[in-house]
């Protein structure tokens, strides 16, 4: 206990505000009860509200997760169900299942999968996750006492990755099809919710208040996205005053749910902490930078490494150096050590940023070490140990004081929400702005990650409206106009 801190505020920072529940057995996820020794305090803390449902939902999840009483009654009604026949009656527990997009990579995975988790808490359902993700290597069991994985032997398990916009059961083809009606007697066992990047106006109608009594009849739904689509479930007015009790401070959703949820295992653990503690504990100063390449190019682009250093010496992240001067004179005070944590599948990047730190002097005397802890060259989502890496090196960058990103990337998204930073977003190269002598980066409004692709339809008043201007707390976001964040 450090002095003036009792040990209850330890034990109140262990569980980061109450938003951990006490009680896990914390040898088997070691990451869980540790996180507050590797991030800083921060300022969000979770509301009183937020913290009694969280321990509400636990209760739901145990009372209604897989192998339960209730799980197995409600699987009776699914396979009744699913022989086209209509059931009435109020289901005893409530479902939705998350399926992952197979190209989806793991930044856009924890997204789409925190959205689920929030509409789940809204909605009173119990989220369960697609078990063929295979994360159990990577996250560790969120919720006491129950599981978070669909059972393998889930009746529809062989017709999950069929589930799209034309299927039968699918959301957006019932609205085609004008068989959705709330005052229905009947209702199907299950419904197929497409929510991806590429979904189709009917598919977009799930996000007006009026479908929802309709929706919340069925006791399953098979969600599939890569989205953040939370930004679209804050401009539903039936959700806003339930949200404001929730999330009194708005930009805080993907902080505290994605800090309650995705705990890595005790494998990607040793990886986080012998790097923290190896390359960036004893530094005065932490400084992440994710270059995202998307282009599959394996030596680094003269365009991205001029706007990285452009944009990180603009803003004083990192110091000048200077070119003339080959003999330093010995700093009146220790020279202040920053450690630049650099992320990108190949590693020309940080080899150009190490280099100019060794060879040159910085301008401020300060000292910089470069390091990047892997370099893929590919992305490869089936590969385990890729996986692995890749997490570690999201949660490392969540780790920084200072965080350059890369736009429109959910990878940055993860390490900026997680760490409640405020990252500098590269602007994305494309073939106009290559040429471009905008500025090279700018300061995020929110650390809330973009909802790349939200509807732009007023249930209302039946037309396009822009999304941007509805609420003053969602905007369009900074590297992608056609999306919305929280700000
Ligand atoms: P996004 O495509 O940038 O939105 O991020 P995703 O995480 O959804 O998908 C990119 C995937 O490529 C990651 O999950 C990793 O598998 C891989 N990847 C991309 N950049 C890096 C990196 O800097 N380090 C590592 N280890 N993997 C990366």
């Amino acid at each position: 206990t450090s002095v003036g801190k009792s040990s209850e505020d330890d034990y109140k920072d262990k569980l980061l505000g109450g938003l951990l529940a006490p009680g896990f057995d914390e040898d088997s996820c070691l990451s869980r009860y540790q996180a507050n020794l590797y991030r800083k305090a921060l300022p969000y803390k979770p509301s009183s509200y937020l913290l009694s449902r969280l321990r509400n939902y636990e209760d739901l999840h145990r009372r209604c997760g897989p192998y339960s009483e209730s799980y197995k009654g409600a699987l009776n009604e699914l396979m009744v169900g699913d022989k086209n026949i209509t059931v009435s009656r109020e289901a005893d527990c409530k479902y939705v299942v998350y399926i992952f997009n197979s190209k989806s990579g793991l930044g856009n995975r924890i997204l789409a999968a925190t959205s689920t988790f929030l509409y789940a808490i809204l909605t009173n359902r119990v989220l369960l996750i697609d078990p063929r993700m295979d994360i159990s290597d990577l996250f560790c069991e969120p919720f006491p006492e129950s599981s978070w994985f669909l059972p393998e032997n889930f009746p529809l398990m062989d017709k999950l990755d069929l589930f799209n916009q034309t299927y039968p059961n699918s959301f957006g083809k019932m609205m085609k099809n004008n068989m959705l009606n709330s005052s229905a007697e009947s209702r199907p066992s299950y419904l197929d919710v497409y929510l991806d990047h590429d979904y189709g106006l009917y598919d977009k109608l799930f996000f007006c208040d009026e479908n929802q009594p309709f929706v919340n009849k069925v006791p399953w739904l098979i969600l599939k996205s890569s989205q953040y689509f939370v930004p679209g479930i804050f401009l539903m007015p039936c959700f806003e005053q339930e949200l404001s009790r929730l999330f009194p401070q708005k930009t805080t959703v993907f902080h505290h749910l994605g800090r309650y949820l995705i705990h890595p295992t005790n494998q990607v653990w040793g990886l986080i902490t012998r790097y923290y503690q190896a390359y960036l504990a004893n530094a005065d100063e932490r400084i992440g930078i994710q270059i995202r390449v998307f282009d599959g190019s394996l030596s680094p682009s003269q365009y991205i490494t001029e706007q990285v250093l452009s944009c990180a010496m603009t803003q004083k992240l990192l110091p000048q150096v200077n070119e003339q001067k080959f003999v330093v004179p010995p700093p009146s005070g220790k020279p202040k050590l920053k450690a630049v944590l650099v992320t990108s599948l190949i590693s020309g990047y940080s080899e150009v940023l190490r280099n100019m730190y060794w060879q040159n002097p910085a301008v401020t005397g300060d000292l910089v070490g470069v390091f990047q802890p892997s370099h893929e060259e590919l992305q490869q989502t089936e590969k385990q140990s890729h996986n692995r890496k890749a997490w570690a090196e999201i949660y490392l960058l969540s780790l920084t004081d200072g965080l350059i990103t890369t736009a429109m990337s959910t990878f940055g998204y993860v390490a900026q929400g997680l760490g409640g930073l405020k990252p500098w977003i590269l602007y994305r190269p494309d073939g106009k702005n290559l040429t471009d002598q905008g500025p090279p980066c700018v300061k995020l409004m929110s650390s809330e990650p973009c909802f790349h692709s939200p509807t732009y339809y007023d249930c209302k008043a039946k037309r396009g409206v822009d999304i941007g201007n509805v609420v003053p707390y969602v905007r369009h976001c900074e590297d992608l106009r056609v999306g919305i964040k929280i700000v």
